[in-house]
């Protein structure tokens, strides 16, 4: 059995192969089970080992929830049964009155979550603009209590400031909330950067395998965290045994597929915007990409998400969509297998169109995930698709 000190100082790979996972002590198995049991025995009404209902607690998803925390540098981890239910519960943190300023990019879910969900409940969010991180401050009320953003953003690629972020959050003494599906820990780790928690969808990157939905948040942050605990197991919006097992199990090779996106994104930005009929390629990796400096700043890797300006607007990004054949076109990013969709029509529909317009996603704008299939094929296959 390891000791926390000698988990301490495993790096990345060997964390997300072994954190919070141990030979099962009564098989030696080394992979972890999937414990489907609701309830546990205890010994005298109030002594157990640590699980008493699986709503509360569950060995699988504490394995998961202790690997995802390793891998975040963070003290606490907490799942749940997708992105959307992790960010919804983070936001219970918050009470009628509070205000929140949120990146003006962000999923199209955590948009209409705000939107639609939280304006009732008199939670008022203001959405704006972050790479310009002074806009942060002057956007700032005395009734914000929540800053929350994503980097880089989905579907235009920004990045933003997570340290300068931070300390502007930390100055007023609320949290900075990222959202790090995109990057992963792999290639960004916020809470170093001085965020106060993490959010995922694990349904992406971390799970990898595109065969479940889930959600995580991470932090080191004692009384955020003790809330959250509460609320996580309050509003019950957890993930089922065999999907944290599934999320464990993807985790594994998060390293090796990282760098694999990584490198065959690069290849691809690179020959889409020599492409002709591409009119914008929108990748952090790019020297032509505003933010990329700072990307190579606060990322170790510029990610697997491509978006790309298809020229002459929307019927050529139809065209283009359904003519691909590697790549399938639907909803959804990070997994083994690429995909290709059209926000303005599929992702981002729940974004006014107006509001659209203003962040620049245009009718012409397809974002692709890079999948691990060979390179080569994955060019074919966007070459025959653009062509007329
Ligand atoms: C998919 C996604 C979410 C929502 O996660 P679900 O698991 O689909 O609920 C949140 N943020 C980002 C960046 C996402 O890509």
């Amino acid at each position: 059995m390891e000791t926390e000190n000698e988990q301490q100082r495993w790096a990345m790979d060997t964390l997300a192969i072994h954190a919070g996972q141990e030979p099962d002590p009564h098989s030696g198995a080394v992979m972890m089970p999937i414990v489907l049991s609701s309830t546990f025995a205890q010994e005298s009404p109030g002594q157990h080992k640590g699980f008493e209902y699986s709503r509360s607690g569950n060995p699988t998803r504490q394995a998961l929830e202790c690997c995802l925390a390793a891998l975040e540098g963070a003290s606490h981890g907490f799942t749940f049964a997708s992105g959307s239910a992790a960010s919804t519960t983070l936001v219970h943190t918050l009470s009628p009155g509070d205000h929140v300023l949120c990146g003006d990019d962000v999923y199209g879910g955590t948009f209409r979550l705000f939107d639609k969900v939280m304006a009732p409940m008199k939670i008022e969010t203001t959405f704006l603009d972050m790479q310009d991180a002074s806009r942060v401050a002057d956007a700032m009320r005395p009734e914000t209590r929540m800053i929350w953003m994503e980097t880089p953003t989905n579907p235009l690629l920004k990045i933003f400031d997570i340290a300068r972020v931070a300390s502007i959050a930390k100055d007023a003494s609320i949290p900075l909330v990222v959202d790090n599906t995109f990057a992963t820990p792999m290639l960004q780790r916020p809470l170093d950067l001085g965020a106060t928690a993490v959010v995922h969808s694990t349904t992406k990157y971390l799970n990898g395998h595109s065969d479940a939905v889930g959600g995580a948040i991470l932090t080191s942050d004692e009384a955020l965290a003790e809330r959250v605990g509460f609320l996580q197991n309050a509003i019950g919006a957890v993930p089922s045994p065999f999907d944290c097992y599934l999320v464990l199990r993807g985790l594994k090779t998060l390293g090796a597929r990282m760098r694999n996106h990584v490198v065959s994104a690069t290849d691809l930005a690179k020959r889409l915007e020599a492409h002709p009929a591409i009119e914008r390629v929108i990748y952090p990796g790019l020297s032509s990409h505003p933010g990329h400096e700072l990307a190579s700043r606060q990322m170790t890797g510029f990610g697997g998400m491509i978006t790309a300006i298809v020229r002459g607007g929307l019927e050529p990004a139809r065209q283009m969509l359904e003519k691909l054949s590697v790549f399938y076109c639907a909803e959804s990013l990070g997994g083994v297998e690429s995909l290709a969709e059209h926000p303005a029509i599929m992702t981002h529909a729940s974004v006014p169109p107006e509001q659209r317009a203003a962040l620049g996603i245009s009718d012409g704008l397809v974002r692709l995930s890079v999948g691990l299939e060979d390179v080569e094929d994955l060019w074919r296959d966007l070459d025959a698709a653009l062509a007329n």
